[in-house]
């Protein structure tokens, strides 16, 4: 979009049948009755309202972006009730070691307490070459409620850093995407394709789907880049410059051996590890799981999550009242090793002969069993048998089996890369489009021969509300340097969360 916006011309290839990537709704639309939400996101679900999202909620705002605001709406991440030491208590079943019992008293609020501290250090270059094992010992389980297996190897600043996201946005709250987070990703398709966007006459852009990129090299030139892609739609082009925005999962997978590459850069696409997370939903032709809100206006507005030690990780209610009719619940949203146990139960639903969905299927039976421990005992508890009534179908999707993402996102290990340590919030969307932000800006700086500055004032800019360099980047003024428009480094600094 960025470079639409700037007259660029430029094309965009995707190696799968459909745009969004990470941003993926499933649809169970034409399975059972229709209901008005029935999909699920298998992967990013929610956005915190919190100041280092503002890149996402500024994109989907913004009157000059996609402008789909309303398409943004409550989502409830936890229902809870607070006593009057301060310390929530949830109505969600919660369940440790099959006694249907909450988590260790140590999470709460010893816990919050001693990762507050920790992440107030966070920037320290000891918690960067430590892992999350090195501090599990003190005291006893501290991390283990709350961190599947296998996740104590990453670095402890990994830890601190999604947890510091989640207590900001305790206060702050959550957003989901109305539709689904296709929603978000199909729009940006769509204003690619405009020809009114960003104004009449634009150039129509449309996505070359089921074409991937399998190498790229140095032209002999030296100056362009050559991408050669697969598929049906085979060729090879020359481009002056590529922005590659797959994980590096994909990015290995190409032929890179015509870029001269340094080795450190080939090393750090092979070596980083990328976190693993597998998703089941079900959709039920019930809500039975109402009996846990408190009050009728919480069980309208719906959501929460149960968490627990069985196979299924944590489910996740939605956060809405379809009514006593059909109901979508991601039963299931495991992470890390949870999720690669979870991964070996998912069919190939490409394969014709996997059958259909049921109940009896694997990944089925052991998400209704779950969900049958995970409630015994609470009032309305629903009993197999139930569950199975209440079943319509399931879908389940393993990140890890992803052939265009092969995992979810980055998890640095303890002292890997400490030196180019990306932003903090590169496991959210916004981290992508923070990425691309300053990666365009970097762009933009290069190809201008008046301007070499640009990308130095923008940071600034991004540095410094008050930064004098400030007037220069002032909405629908070109500024000074008419190759570098200095417009669209105003945009980007506008739309990124680091003004
Ligand atoms: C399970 C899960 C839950 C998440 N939850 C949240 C959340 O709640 N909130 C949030 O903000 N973020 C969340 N995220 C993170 C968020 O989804 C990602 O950070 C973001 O979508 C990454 O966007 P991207 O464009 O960088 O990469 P991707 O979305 O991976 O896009 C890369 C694209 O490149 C394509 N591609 C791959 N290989 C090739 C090739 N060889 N040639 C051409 N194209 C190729 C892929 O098909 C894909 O479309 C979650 C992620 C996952 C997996």
């Amino acid at each position: 979009m960025m470079l639409k916006f700037r007259g660029i011309d430029f094309d965009v290839v995707e190696a799968s049948d459909h745009v969004g990537g990470r941003c993926a709704t499933h649809s169970f639309v034409g399975v059972g009755p229709d209901c008005a939400h029935d999909y699920y996101d298998m992967g990013a679900m929610r956005i915190p309202k919190i100041g280092s999202m503002k890149s996402t909620l500024n994109l989907i705002k913004s009157p000059s972006l996609l402008n789909i605001p309303d398409s943004l709406v409550e989502y409830v991440y936890t229902v809870y009730t607070v006593d009057c030491q301060g310390n929530p208590t949830y109505y969600e079943p919660f369940c440790y070691w099959y006694q249907n019992k909450d988590s260790p008293e140590c999470v709460s609020p010893n816990c919050s307490k001693m990762l507050s501290k920790m992440c107030s250090r966070s920037s320290s270059p000891r918690y960067k070459s430590t892992s999350t094992r090195d501090r599990t010992t003190t005291p006893p389980g501290i991390f283990s409620c709350f961190l599947p297996p296998a996740s104590f190897n990453r670095a402890l600043t990994e830890t601190l850093s999604d947890y510091a996201d989640f207590v900001q946005t305790d206060q702050k709250g959550w957003f989901r995407v109305e539709g689904g987070m296709s929603f978000v990703t199909d729009t940006m398709a769509a204003r690619l394709k405009s020809t009114i966007w960003p104004q009449a006459g634009a150039t129509s852009i449309d996505v070359s789907l089921s074409t991937p990129a399998v190498a790229m090299s140095l032209a002999s030139d030296g100056r362009t880049i050559q991408v050669t892609t697969g598929g049906e739609k085979s060729s090879t082009n020359s481009y002056d410059m590529v922005f590659n925005t797959t994980a590096l999962g994909p990015l290995q997978q190409m032929d890179l051996s015509g870029l001269n590459l340094d080795r450190d850069i080939l090393d750090g696409i092979r070596a980083l590890s990328y976190d693993r997370a597998t998703k089941v939903a079900i959709n039920f032709n019930k809500r039975w799981w109402t009996g846990f809100y408190p009050n009728a206006d919480a069980m309208h507005r719906g959501g929460g999550v149960s968490s627990s030690d069985f196979p299924l990780g944590f489910t996740v209610y939605p956060s809405w009242d379809n009514g006593d009719g059909t109901n979508v619940l991601i039963a299931s949203c495991a992470w890390a090793q949870d999720a690669s146990r979870m991964a070996a139960l998912v069919p190939d639903y490409t394969d014709p002969s996997t059958p259909t969905p049921s109940y009896a299927g694997p990944i089925a039976a052991v998400c209704l069993e779950g969900l049958v421990k995970l409630w015994a005992g609470r009032q309305e508890a629903p009993t197999l048998k139930d569950l199975h009534d209440y079943y319509i179908t399931h879908y389940a999707w393993a990140w890890s089996h992803d052939l265009c993402t092969c995992g979810t996102f980055a998890l640095f290990g303890p002292g890997r890369f400490q030196n180019i340590y990306p932003n903090a919030h590169y496991a959210w969307i916004s981290g992508a489009l923070d990425s691309v932000l300053f990666s365009v800006i970097k762009f933009l700086a290069a190809r201008s021969t008046e301007s070499p500055d640009v990308a130095t004032k923008a940071l600034k800019l991004l540095a410094s509300d008050s930064n004098p360099d400030k007037k220069h980047f002032e909405k629908n003024e070109r500024g000074e340097h008419p190759e570098g428009d200095e417009r669209l480094a105003y945009w980007c600094a506008e739309a990124s969360a680091m003004k």
